[in-house]
């Protein structure tokens, strides 16, 4: 008996050593449903010949989405279910469906002495990022959420939204009277405002707080002063490894999500494309790094978009030529724009409207968002949509590394949780 135990207890080590994840990189695309990803695929294939690399992973599932009282999910909830393994209710962070305080992926990986860093292209305290560093029944409370990361210590974390971690900005908002940068500075973080500063960081401890990274991915260039997706997931990569115990890491792509409520064709490719290329970042690290799990999936879809296949050759044709996406357009063309100036602002953008649509956006007051995204999207082509909300569509789910094939073909997002929990906490 006593041998069979001890054979046992080898068996488990043995299966641990050849199974288990010690770098967990988990990519999120916020709203990324299968035709988000497949017509960024579609036009990335026409332009180059070749497949988004994730596209080609060798491990594929889908993952359903419901929250817990089995409605469309919000981010929060579906954020949640991956970071603590528990299905929530829309709008709650970090919390069960009773409201009560469950460990994340991310306390847990701290705990074992590994390394963390949360990334994003929106705000840091969205509810995505948050999901993974607080507990708080709304995803509103940015005050809490920003307050969280002082206590997980994430050893490195970047994305928008520094008003919430100023002394201006939580007096402003009313909040209190803290000064969570100098708090970061005090725990040791370097803080960072700019690409340059953070490329050229050597701290172990680092907070990023961009501006516009979410356009970043349209503002190439030599004066580009704010990083992209790419270049914040190689920079959390340099920092991360440098913890033998291994490390998890979560980067958002959240721009996607955004173009799906506005229906912008446009702003959702150029978003996977994002993504894509700092999911290339990871692979080259996995390349020197073999002991790294690669996982590249959504929280949820949003839009309920569908291809359209009869305005794909109009599609390749004029997307090149769009050069801002909604939110940029929507800031030009400010509360009470003109006629002239909304003119002006399209075609200056490489996007041709509609009298009739124009004067429908200059009116409008309330919801002109979505206005601007369809006409973005009716211009190109490529995509219907049938809700400016999300769907309740599955998810992929692409993996690559060390554990993938423990991944099943179909889970539920909670399952998901857990599973990643396990891959996190494995050595
Ligand atoms: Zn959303």
């Amino acid at each position: 008996m006593r041998r069979f135990r001890y054979l046992i207890l080898l068996l488990v080590v043995l299966l641990s050593l050849v199974s288990g994840a010690r770098n967990v990189i988990l990519f999120i695309g916020d709203g990324m449903g299968p035709n988000q990803v497949s017509i960024a695929n579609y036009v990335y294939y026409k332009n180059t010949g070749e497949n988004l690399i994730f596209f080609d992973f060798p491990f594929l599932s889908f993952v359903d989405t419901n929250n817990a009282s089995n409605q469309v999910t919000d981010s929060a909830a579906a954020a949640t279910s991956f970071a603590i393994g528990l299905r929530t209710n829309n709008g709650i962070v970090g919390l069960d469906q009773r409201e009560k305080v469950q460990e994340n992926v991310s306390e847990k990986a701290k705990s074992l002495g590994k390394s963390v860093g949360i990334v994003t292209d929106t705000s840091i305290t969205d509810a995505t990022p948050a999901a993974f560093v607080a507990h708080t029944n709304s995803r509103r409370n940015s005050d809490v959420i920003s307050a969280a990361f002082l206590d997980l210590q994430p050893d490195v974390f970047m994305g928008m939204g520094l008003s919430s971690f100023t002394l201006s900005g939580r007096s402003q908002k009313g909040w209190d009277n803290r000064d969570l940068i100098k708090e970061l500075q005090d725990l040791s973080y370097q803080v960072v405002y700019d690409r340059s500063s953070m490329e050229q960081s050597t701290s172990p401890k680092l907070a990023g707080f961009f501006n516009n990274i979410s356009y970043a991915f349209t503002q190439r260039g030599p004066f580009r002063t704010q990083p992209n997706l790419k270049e914040m997931t190689k920079k959390s990569l340099e920092i991360l490894s440098q913890n033998e115990n291994g490390f998890f890491l979560m980067v958002e792509a959240a721009v996607i999500d955004g173009s799906g409520h506005n229906n912008d064709v446009v702003g959702t490719i150029y978003d996977v494309w994002a993504l894509e290329e700092a999911v290339k970042e990871a692979l080259l690290f996995r390349e020197k790094h073999p002991e790294t799990l690669i996982i590249v999936t959504a929280d949820h879809e949003t839009g309920g978009m569908t291809l359209d296949p009869n305005t794909f050759p109009l599609l390749l044709e004029r997307l090149s030529e769009v050069t801002r996406i909604t939110p940029q357009i929507e800031s030009m063309l400010g509360s009470s724009p003109t006629l002239q100036w909304a003119r002006y602002v399209f075609e200056d953008s490489g996007i041709e409207v509609k009298e009739a649509d124009l004067q429908t956006i200059v009116k409008a007051t309330s919801g002109r968002a979505a206005l601007v995204g369809k006409a973005i999207t009716k211009y190109v082509g490529g995509a219907k949509y049938s809700t400016t909300g999300h769907s309740s569509q599955r998810v992929q789910l692409f993996a690559v590394g060390k554990g993938a094939d423990r991944i099943p073909k179909e889970l539920k997002n909670y399952e998901f949780g857990k599973l990643l929990a396990q891959f996190v906490t494995e050595e």
